[in-house]
């Protein structure tokens, strides 16, 4: 809880939080104590291991309300959290809301906010168990916190590649930043030519984007787990293969004629006259999940991707340290590959 300095705020604040938990609040009995209570009460699953991941949005950082709606930021926030869940196999669980409000939000707002949030959430069955509230003085701030488990020991890191291993990624890449693109104001992107089912699509991407939960828990359920390491594509595949490559000290090589891009995303690199290419290798926010397959793991692979209808391409191979991260273009020369990857601060 924050202190309010306004007479009053405190009030309010207690409102919006029995407003918020008599909506959203709603869990089943292995929640002993949700929201309410000076925190929250679970029941654990005997033997999985716990997974938790917290991930936070900043007005005019992440979201821009311009662009946007809060039902839009919600959920993209839950995704995000959701999307880490996935990387490392986990079935996600409950979530926990941080909040900052500035006094000009109303609750309306609000609302449409957490509306998104458990829209993206309950889809797979996560519960509202709890929070903070505070007053804001720049925008609106949303931290979330979602926990899940995994059976022991099963967890996907990011430091068990090797090589030899095959590497794969799920969906398409690139849509996001499309999307992004068509949306703001940048110059033509909003008056391009392009089909509205492409434009659609592309902005559904960015604004929508589907954490990859149930292809996560394929790769984790398998024994030995199928995937050597995994991680989830927040930044973009350039800079995401960096942090697998560094933590488990391998290399790497891309095949960018190999790269999933879909017809809207091919359809918009050429209106906009880029290369598609490295639009898959460096837009962020597509929250697909990246992985590598031991090589006679790979019909396994196959037939699980035929029975639970998951599209999983392959892009590469994992390569010894010494050799780096290098990507053979789609005229067979092969190069190194640079991370240009979106990082704050920069
Ligand atoms: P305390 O001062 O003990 O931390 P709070 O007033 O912050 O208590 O919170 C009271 C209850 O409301 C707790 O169960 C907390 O988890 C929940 N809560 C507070 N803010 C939010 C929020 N924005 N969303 C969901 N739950 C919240
Ligand atoms: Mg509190």
């Amino acid at each position: 809880m924050s202190s309010p300095a306004v007479p009053g705020a405190l009030v309010q604040e207690f409102r919006l939080i029995r407003d918020l938990a008599r909506r959203f609040g709603r869990t089943g009995t292995a929640v002993l104590r949700g929201i309410g209570d000076d925190a929250a009460v679970v029941r654990p699953d005997g033997n999985r291991d716990l997974v938790l991941t917290t991930d936070l949005v900043a007005e005019g950082v992440h979201f821009d309300p311009a662009t946007a709606s809060w039902d839009d930021i919600g959920y993209k926030a839950a995704v995000a959290n959701l999307s880490d869940i996935a990387a490392m196999g986990g079935v996600p669980q409950y979530v926990l809301a941080a909040l900052a409000v500035p006094a000009s939000r109303t609750t309306a707002e609000i609302r449409r906010l957490y509306g998104g949030v458990m829209r993206a959430c309950r889809v797979h069955g996560v519960e509202l168990i709890g929070g903070d509230t505070s007053a804001s003085k720049a925008g609106v701030f949303l931290s979330l916190t979602v926990t899940g488990t995994v059976a022991r020991g099963r967890a996907l890191t990011r430091d068990g590649a090797r090589a030899g291993d095959l590497l794969y990624v799920t969906g398409s890449l690139g849509d996001s930043l499309a999307g992004l693109d068509l949306l703001t104001s940048h110059p033509g992107g909003r008056r391009l030519r392009l089909a509205p089912r492409y434009r659609t699509f592309l902005i559904g991407r960015h604004l929508r984007p589907s954490p990859r939960i149930r292809e996560g828990q394929l790769l984790a359920a398998h024994a030995p787990a199928l995937a050597t390491s995994a991680i989830d594509l927040s930044d973009g595949l350039s800079g995401d293969l960096a942090h697998i490559c560094e933590q488990s000290r391998v290399g790497a090589l891309l095949d960018a004629a190999a790269l999933p891009l879909s017809p809207a995303c091919r359809a918009y690199a050429r209106a906009r006259g880029l290369d598609p290419v490295s639009l898959a290798l460096t837009g962020g926010e597509d929250y697909e999940l990246l992985f590598t397959v031991p090589p006679d793991r790979r019909a396994t692979l196959d037939r699980l991707a035929r029975r639970h209808g998951c599209r999983f391409t392959r892009i590469g191979t994992i390569r010894p340290k010494t050799q780096g991260l290098r990507v053979r273009g789609e005229d067979g020369t092969v190069r190194r590959l640079v991370s240009t990857s979106y990082e704050h601060f920069r």
